[in-house]
């Protein structure tokens, strides 16, 4: 295998090598632009001229052509002061401007591009440490009867739970298992820091560090301290509230971005579009690209875009124009836009800025700041958004953005030919839980049950809090019999849940009301339909799942 920072390199190196084959065209084609504009002068004429000039600037410096870049970019300060003007060029202008076009061809002739050193970008979300699908979990503690308990917990939110009992079993399955979570406690037999010293061994052996959480009987700063250095992301004493101990486990393996980051590149070079998209996803990005600023709209709906990446001078309408229009669409008011330019005045930047944009970056931007720069942004909007669209008891979407989702995921499915479901569900005889066991175990039930419906359902699906103790599911890709299948056995896992309130234990049940879109077409009949379901499976006794019939 080519490591990542070769094989970009590489790629990078193919795409220069076709740049240089391309330039002697490019300078034909200012050259005759000019020349047109000679024969008949006209301001529109110029202005393509000069963004063509601008963008060989851009292009030629980011390729590593660094002769080719200084020349355009006089020749553009040249063309500039020839708009400011408004008057055909001057006898002077015309000889400094036809100076320029040969000096360009001068460089072409000889150009070969200064390698720049690229190292790979760090992929941003394939290869992270801890992926959402990660379930796997070792408990490593000498009490055997602690770690059992708390294995058994575990499992019943759909971790799959391994249990070691001495720190040399530990070291040996660690090293066979690539993805796993550890809850390490840290007094054994051997030592009353083994447990901190066996895991910084494991981290020394591994290039990404395994995720750990340590728990402990100590709650001393030496201790802890130990902890940090072995590569602790939480600490927990000894008695473990499991409720808290899941939800930092949740948080631990939904924490990184369940989707890879989308990117959309608008640019009227193809030259740039290429390189930029090479360097996005060999950090694991998805990219789509446009050239053709007036064909954004289609792309914008279909991609979906995190972040824009925008160009600014490119013929029809320029990148603030677009931005602009962009802001206007419903939709995408959040949307990231990154200027991405070679301009370098600074009035520029801040008025591209001031209407609409996000941020500008300067052509040639190295690789890696590239993939920073964007993934931080997207980053930061992906968390900001999820406080504006997610329920704060649960984290599950709240009730309008779970209905929005369904009417996306409606058009979606028509529009692909696949099936969907949809789902309500409401916790049985609820108010009994709180009456008889007070309202913060009922906050508990809520939950338990929005853990278990986020464990057991699949990343494609969509689920939110509708309500109280009510919860909505879309299932993309999944018919009515198919999804009342998954959703009785997530039924019947929630029955068997223990819950605590104090010393007593109670468990609870739910029903749930199932339509599909093959009988119940648009988002709102889908919804009816799985409302009267739901109240169909209560009338029937409760605990069920019922299927809306057309
Ligand atoms: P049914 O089986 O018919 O659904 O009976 P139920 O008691 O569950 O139904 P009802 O809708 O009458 O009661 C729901 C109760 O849920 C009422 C409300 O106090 C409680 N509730 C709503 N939201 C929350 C919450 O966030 N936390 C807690 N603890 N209780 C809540
Ligand atoms: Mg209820
Ligand atoms: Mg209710």
């Amino acid at each position: 295998m080519t490591d990542p920072a070769t094989g970009l390199q590489e790629k990078l190196r193919l795409l220069a090598e076709s740049y240089a084959a391309k330039l002697p065209d490019k300078i034909d084609q200012i050259d005759q632009m000019w020349r047109q504009l000679q024969a008949e002068w006209n301001e529109e004429g110029l202005q393509a001229l000069h963004r063509t000039v601008h963008s060989l600037a851009g292009s030629g410096k980011t390729f590593g052509f660094a002769e080719i870049s200084v020349v355009a970019h006089d020749l553009e300060g040249i063309l500039k002061g020839i708009m400011k003007l408004k008057t055909p060029a001057s006898e002077q202008q015309c000889a400094q401007v036809q100076k320029k076009i040969e000096d360009l061809r001068q460089a072409a002739s000889h150009a070969s591009p200064v390698q720049r050193a690229v190292s790979a970008p760090a992929k941003t979300t394939a290869t992270a440490a801890v992926s959402r699908g990660l379930k796997q979990v070792f408990v490593v503690d000498d009490d055997h009867e602690v770690a059992q308990e708390l294995a058994l917990q575990l499992r019943h939110f759909g971790y799959e739970v391994r249990v070691f009992n001495r720190l040399d079993n530990f070291r040996l399955a660690v090293k066979q298992t690539p993805d796993v979570i550890v809850l390490m406690d840290i007094d054994f037999p051997e030592d009353r820091l083994a447990g901190v010293k066996a895991m910084k061994e494991v981290q020394q052996e591994r290039v990404a560090p395994v995720p750990v959480i340590f728990i402990s009987a100590y709650d001393d700063l030496a201790s802890r301290l130990g902890a940090v250095r072995a590569g602790s992301r939480a600490y927990f004493t000894k008695p473990v509230n499991p409720g808290e101990l899941i939800d930092e486990l949740d948080a631990l393996t939904s924490s990184q971005p369940q989707q890879p980051f989308r990117v959309l590149i608008v640019d009227d070079s193809a030259a740039m579009l290429a390189y930029h998209s090479a360097v996005l996803e060999q950090a694991g990005m998805l990219v789509s690209s446009v050239s053709d600023p007036m064909k954004i709209m289609g792309t914008l709906l279909e991609f979906d875009p995190d972040l824009i990446l925008m160009d600014i001078y490119m013929p029809e309408c320029d990148g603030i124009e677009l931005a602009k229009v962009i802001r206007q669409l419903g939709g995408f008011v959040g949307i990231p836009i990154v200027y991405l330019s070679a301009e370098k005045d600074f009035d520029k930047q801040l008025d591209a800025i001031s209407f609409g944009g996000d941020d500008f970056l300067v052509k040639p931007i190295e690789p890696q700041h590239l993939v920073s720069a964007v993934a931080s942004r997207i980053e930061r909007t992906r968390l900001l958004r999820s406080y504006m669209v997610r329920d704060s008891l649960t984290g599950l979407l709240n009730h309008t953005s779970i209905k929005d989702q369904l009417s996306r995921e409606v058009a979606r499915a028509h529009r692909l030919k696949t099936p969907l479901a949809f789902a309500m569900l409401d916790i049985d005889f609820f108010k009994k839980v709180n009456d008889s066991y007070g309202h913060s175990a009922g906050d508990r039930v809520i939950k338990s049950l929005s853990r278990l419906l986020k464990q057991r359902l699949r990343e494609t699906d969509i689920v939110g809090r509708y309500g109280g103790e009510e919860f909505a599911v879309i299932l993309t890709g999944t018919d009515g019999p198919a999804a009342v299948k998954v959703l009785d056995s997530i039924r019947e896992a929630f029955s068997r849940l223990l819950h605590l309130s104090e010393d007593k234990e109670f468990s609870v049940n739910l029903s749930c009301g199932v339509a599909d879109i093959a009988h119940f077409g648009d988002e709102i009949t889908i919804g009816d339909a799985a409302d009267k379901a739901l109240y169909q499976a209560k009338q029937a006794g409760r605990n069920q799942v019922v299927l809306a019939q057309p």
